[in-house]
């Protein structure tokens, strides 16, 4: 399983899923993609193989942010409902998770009890916990730390909020998550292999970080909100 994002000026459905594709030595039983443009968030997601994602990937649809995932099924069974990304309630939040929410009944129980689940995933209440936190009067970062917080688990994760199309906000504890820093494009990953063909120019990420994530900026912070300084390292990899 693998996570992958994008923020730049390039089309981002064929950078994701080529980036991708590099995570598919990782496993996988399904995988999706969301890219955002000025008509707003385009989710598409199947069972199965990235190639089977290509084929219901519209053509026209073509943006400079997006998200992608594949899935190795922990809660819920492998099938497009429950394949990533998940959307909010009111879908203004977007957001691809790999790892495992340990506590996500109890989170459910105790925030989420009026909000009508779509999937059977426990990565699912992480996106509807951020729309909870906004609506509760929370900026989105803020929220999106929040969220974290709560967590018991592991979770490399991606949001896109389709009000703010200049930012990816990422986070990671217990699974594996790099950033790419490249010329007027960044990206995310789980592994730098997907991420050659924009940089080779990396950031580390630790554990209970997250990352806010523009075209030409990142800023790193803990999940209470002290900002982080980390300089990027270039990796000799070849693609
Ligand atoms: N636990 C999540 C799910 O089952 C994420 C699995 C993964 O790491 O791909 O949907």
């Amino acid at each position: 399983c693998g996570i992958v994002g994008y923020i730049g000026t390039n089309d981002a459905k064929e950078i994701l899923l080529r980036g991708l594709e590099k995570l598919e030595y990782r496993g996988y039983d399904s995988a999706g993609i969301a890219v955002v443009n000025d008509a707003g968030v385009h989710v598409f997601k199947e069972k199965g193989r990235i190639a089977a994602l290509r084929q219901i990937v519209a053509e026209d649809v073509d943006g400079p942010v997006g998200i992608g995932h594949t899935r190795w099924a922990t809660h819920g069974e492998p099938s497009r409902v429950n394949a990533h990304p998940h959307q909010s309630e009111t879908a203004r939040f977007t957001l691809v998770h790999n790892g495992v929410i340990e506590n996500y009944e109890q989170l459910r129980a105790d925030y989420l009890a009026d909000v009508t689940l779509k999937s059977d995933t426990d990565t699912e209440i992480m996106v509807q916990l951020v729309e909870l936190f906004v609506k509760k009067g929370s900026q989105v970062e803020e929220a999106f730390r929040q969220t974290l917080s709560l967590l018991k688990g592991s979770y490399a994760t991606a949001l896109l909020d389709k009000q703010n199309r200049d930012t990816i906000y990422v986070g990671k504890n217990k699974s594996p998550l790099l950033i790419g820093v490249g010329e007027e494009a960044n990206v995310v990953a789980s592994d730098a292999m997907a991420m050659l063909q924009v940089t080779n120019q990396f950031v580390e990420i630790m554990d209970e970080e997250v990352v806010i994530v523009t075209r030409d900026a990142f800023t790193i912070k803990t999940l209470d909100g002290k900002k982080v300084e980390r300089l990027p390292y270039t990796a000799e990899l070849d693609a």
